[in-house]
């Protein structure tokens, strides 16, 4: 990557130290590292073989197609398959004194792993649990990342030291993206990793439901075989965001045997476009971030916001009548319903939400039944709030009167500029 290479993380730390501040400069290092990621994507699983690295390799190349930089870091202590998903097996990080560079995948997309460090394929780590913590702290503060839209980290299945490390390791706004089979038993492991993010402390961005369906290699279309649903139902009834169903494609086993990602090859078709789903809310998590404008911010579609009674609630929040341009600034939220059969205002009231207090206005928004903000400025850590509790929020929406905002989102002329609040 262009930006990375050992001279950008040559920072030992030591200024810390050698100025007397006191702190470890190994910490003070590992902060400095994770303020160049700008979004933190931690894959998890409650069990093993449900293609968890699979949707991470190909979550981590959808966003590099996608222009994005990202880095995929592979801490799967006791079998990293990340260099064999992308024909990496045989590339060794360059390593100086006190840096490592990642394997590039491409330009956009480098690679590390305890895979490239084993002697080979066959050989096993036996670690504990303080080396394992240690190692995904070294694989942070140690590799030459340089300055990142993404980085994914693909764990081993369960809840134990690897996941608990990464996300510790990452920050509390490292966002999880648990993936799960259809099946019961899968869905209750599931569970427990969404408690666990809870516990930790860290959003959870949402749930994949991998092999559900089959896409049949004759027709090129899906069918249900088993149950499939069961990731979305424990997705509503644990109040986290459905990302998606990718399914049992027998071209996603070829492409891990041969070594490439599945959307090298395959744009178009039911498991491409599953995949390039999963990653709309992480676009929008980087377009949130404001180093674009608003304009690569993912439109929802009107019908995916509506409630079961056929009707989207919409909410502004406004300062003065009007859509106030810091959300933290706002004095009332305007809910505004829209009839989904012929997209019309049926009614917009305005209520006054409680005190501001970090994290009360999206459970308060959610509690309404509101499927969409539209807002001037947010800070990336309310939105990630907002997404966690199932609402999307759009940012640089104009200072304008709130029905009139509304109606231009209906129209699709609605333009979205800087958000202007971006902390
Ligand atoms: P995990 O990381 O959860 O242990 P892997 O990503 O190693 O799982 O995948 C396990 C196996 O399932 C691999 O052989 C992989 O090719 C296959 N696999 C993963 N996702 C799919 C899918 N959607 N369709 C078909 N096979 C898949």
């Amino acid at each position: 990557m262009s930006n990375s290479g050992c001279g950008s993380c040559s920072s030992s730390g030591e200024g810390c130290s050698s100025s007397g501040c006191g702190a470890d400069p190994r910490e003070a290092k590992l902060i400095q590292q994770v303020g160049r990621i700008k979004n933190k994507i931690v894959v998890l699983s409650g069990k093993g073989g449900v293609g968890k690295s699979t949707v991470a390799a190909n979550i981590a190349v959808a966003l590099s197609l996608a222009g994005k930089k990202v880095g995929l870091l592979d801490v799967d202590v006791h079998g990293p398959s990340i260099p064999r998903l992308l024909s990496l097996s045989d590339k060794k990080p360059h390593i100086e004194t006190d840096c490592m560079e990642p394997v590039p995948w491409s330009q956009n997309l480098s690679v590390m792993s305890l895979g490239f460090l084993l002697p080979s394929a066959e050989d096993a780590v036996i670690w504990r649990g303080p080396m394992k913590i240690g190692m995904i702290k070294q694989f942070v503060t140690d590799v030459a990342w340089g300055d990142l839209d993404f980085l994914v980290v693909d764990c081993p299945p369960g809840t134990g030291d690897e996941p608990l490390s990464a996300l510790q390791t990452m920050g509390q706004d490292a966002q999880a993206v648990i993936v799960t089979t259809p099946q019961g038993l899968a869905v209750d492991d599931v569970r427990r990793s969404v408690t666990f993010c809870r516990q930790v402390g860290n959003p959870v961005l949402g749930i994949v439901e991998n092999m559900s369906g089959f896409v049949c290699p004759d027709c090129g279309k899906r069918h249900d075989i088993f149950n499939a649903g069961g990731g979305e139902r424990l997705a509503k009834e644990m109040g986290v965001t459905f990302l998606g169903a990718i399914p049992m494609d027998p071209e996603m086993v070829r492409a891990a045997d041969e070594g490439y990602p599945f959307l090298k090859v395959h744009e178009h078709g039911p498991t491409a476009e599953a995949l390039l789903t999963i990653i709309k809310p992480m676009l929008a998590l980087s377009g949130s971030l404001q180093e674009t404008k608003g304009g690569s911010q993912e439109l929802p579609e009107l019908k995916d916001l509506s409630n079961s009674d056929g009707v989207a609630r919409i909410a502004v929040p406004c300062a003065q009548g009007r859509l106030c341009m810091h959300f933290g600034h706002c004095e009332q939220f305007a809910l505004v319903d829209v009839d989904l059969k012929d997209r019309s205002i049926k009614n917009v009231t305005m209520e006054t939400p409680p005190p501001h207090e970090p994290g009360l206005y999206p459970t308060w928004i959610a509690e309404r039944g509101v499927g969409l903000v539209l807002a001037g400025g947010m800070g990336a850590r309310a939105q990630s709030m907002f997404t966690d509790k199932g609402v999307r929020v759009l940012v640089g929406a104009p200072a304008e009167e709130p029905d009139a905002v509304v109606r231009k989102y209906l129209e699709g002329s609605l333009q979205l500029g800087s958000n202007t609040c971006d902390h």
